[in-house]
C-alpha cells in the first residue's frame, strides 16, 4: 500500500518514528510515542516541512496516511478542517497572528481524532508570538498537535524547544535525489544525476537546476571564475560578476512575488472595488509591506551569493581530490578537463587555503558583511 511517508527522501530513521506515533495515536492516549508537540529540523532542502505535512496526513487519515484518500488530499492543500498549514509570506510571525490561530484551533477536532497545526517557519516567530504559543503547547490533554519546522534547534526559544519532541532530518544522498527527480519530475536520468550531484543533496536546488536552463547557464559562468583569476583587476571583475548573477537570480524570484503581494493587499483595502482609492490605512500598509519586501530581497541576494560560493567551493574541493589522486570522486563531472588542468598548474598546498577562504567569506556574509566587498576580498585571496 502506498504511504505519505514514501515521498520522504532519505529519511527512513524519521519515518519509523512517525509511523510508530501514528499507530500509538490510534489508541487515543498520549503515550511515549505520541506527543502533541514536535520540532522538525534539517538543512535547507532536506524536506522538513514535507515530513511534517506527511505526519499531519497520517494522523487524520483513517488508513494511517495512504496519500490517496480525500482526507489525505485535503490535508495537503490546507483544505481539511482539522489540519492547518501555516506558510509565512512575511518575514516574521507576529503575536496577533498566533492569537488568532489559537482561537481557531481551540475547538475539538471536527472529523479526525486530532487537530494538527503545521508551522513551516517557526524560526520566524517573534518573541512575544513564541511566548503566546508556548502557553498552548504546555497545556496537557489537548487534542491539538503542533508540528514546528525550523532549520536548527537554536532557531526557537529554549522553552519551546524543551517541550517538543525533536526530529532531525538528514541531507539526502545524491542517489536518492536522482531517483526523486527521475520518478517524480520526469527528468532524464543524465540531467537528474548531474543536478543531484552538483546540488549536494539539496532537493529544491537540484530540481531548480534540472528544470531551469538560465540557472544552469548562471552556474556555468560562476564555475568558470577560478580560471579567470590572474590579477587584482580580474579578481575585482570576477567578484562583480558573481554578485551580479546572484542579485539577478534573487530579483527574478522576488519581483513577481512582490507584485502579487502588493496587489492582494491593495485589494484587501478596497482598491478597484468601489472605483475609489483604498480605505484608510491602505497606503501605510502598502508602504510597510514594501519595506518588508525590500529586506527580504536583501536576504535573498545574500542567500544567492552564499549558494554561488558553495558552488565555487565544490570546484576547489574537486581540484583537491584530483591533486590527491582521487579523480573518481569529482562532483563537477561536467568540468573534468578544467579541474585537471587547474590542479596541475596550481600548488597543492594552496587549495585547502582557498577552500578555507571561501568558508570564511560565507561566515562573514552570514554576519551581514556587504556581499560585494566580501567577494572582492575573497577573489583576491583565490587569485594568489
Ligand atoms: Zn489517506
Amino acid at each position: 500500500m502506498s504511504s505519505v511517508f514514501d515521498d520522504l527522501v532519505g529519511q527512513e530513521h524519521i519515518t519509523e518514528i512517525l509511523q510508530g506515533a501514528t499507530a500509538a495515536s490510534r489508541e487515543g492516549a498520549q503515550t511515549q510515542e505520541m506527543t502533541h508537540a514536535w520540532l522538525f529540523t534539517g538543512p535547507p532542502g532536506s524536506g522538513r516541512s514535507s515530513a511534517a505535512v506527511a505526519f499531519a496526513q497520517s494522523l487524520i487519515c483513517s488508513n494511517g496516511g495512504c496519500g490517496t484518500c480525500s482526507d489525505c488530499n485535503a490535508a495537503k492543500t490546507s483544505g481539511h478542517p482539522d489540519v492547518e498549514i501555516i506558510r509565512t509570506q512575511g518575514l516574521s510571525i507576529k503575536v496577533e497572528e498566533i492569537r488568532e490561530l489559537l482561537t481557531r484551533v481551540a475547538w475539538a477536532p471536527s472529523m479526525a481524532g486530532w487537530r494538527v497545526v503545521v508551522m513551516e517557519d517557526a524560526d520566524r516567530l517573534t518573541e512575544s508570538a513564541a511566548n503566546a504559543l508556548l502557553k498552548t503547547i504546555e497545556e496537557p490533554g489537548t487534542r491539538t498537535v503542533w508540528l514546528l519546522c525550523t532549520p536548527t534547534l537554536h532557531d526557537v526559544l529554549p522553552t519551546i524547544r524543551s517541550r517538543c519532541r525533536h526530529l532531525q532530518l538528514r541531507t539526502p544522498s545524491t542517489d536518492a535525489v536522482t531517483q526523486i527527480l527521475i520518478n517524480r519530475e520526469e527528468i532524464s536520468p543524465n540531467m537528474a544525476q548531474f543536478a543531484a550531484k552538483v546540488s549536494q543533496g539539496h532537493i529544491g536546488r537540484a530540481r531548480y537546476l534540472a528544470t531551469n536552463e538560465a540557472a544552469r547557464s548562471n552556474r556555468k559562468v560562476i564555475m568558470q571564475l577560478p580560471m579567470q583569476l590572474s590579477s587584482l583587476a580580474s579578481a575585482l571583475q570576477t567578484a562583480q560578476t558573481l554578485v551580479d548573477i546572484a542579485t539577478e537570480e534573487a530579483k527574478f524570484v522576488s519581483e513577481s512575488r512582490d507584485e502579487i503581494e502588493i496587489e492582494k493587499l491593495q485589494e484587501a483595502y478596497g482598491k478597484g472595488a468601489t472605483g475609489r482609492g483604498m480605505a484608510t490605512g491602505g497606503s501605510k500598509a502598502v508602504k510597510e509591506l514594501e519595506k518588508e519586501q525590500k529586506s527580504r530581497t536583501t536576504r535573498m541576494v545574500r542567500d544567492s551569493v552564499d549558494g554561488a560560493l558553495l558552488d565555487l567551493a565544490t570546484f576547489y574541493r574537486d581540484v583537491m581530490m584530483v591533486q590527491s589522486g582521487s579523480t573518481e570522486l569529482t562532483i563537477n563531472t561536467d568540468m573534468r578537463e578544467e579541474i585537471k588542468s587547474y590542479a596541475s598548474s596550481h600548488p597543492e598546498h594552496s587549495t585547502i587555503l582557498k577552500i578555507n577562504a571561501i568558508m570564511d567569506a560565507r561566515t562573514s556574509l552570514a554576519r551581514n558583511a556587504a556581499p560585494l566587498v566580501t567577494c572582492e576580498a575573497l577573489m583576491c585571496k583565490l587569485s594568489k
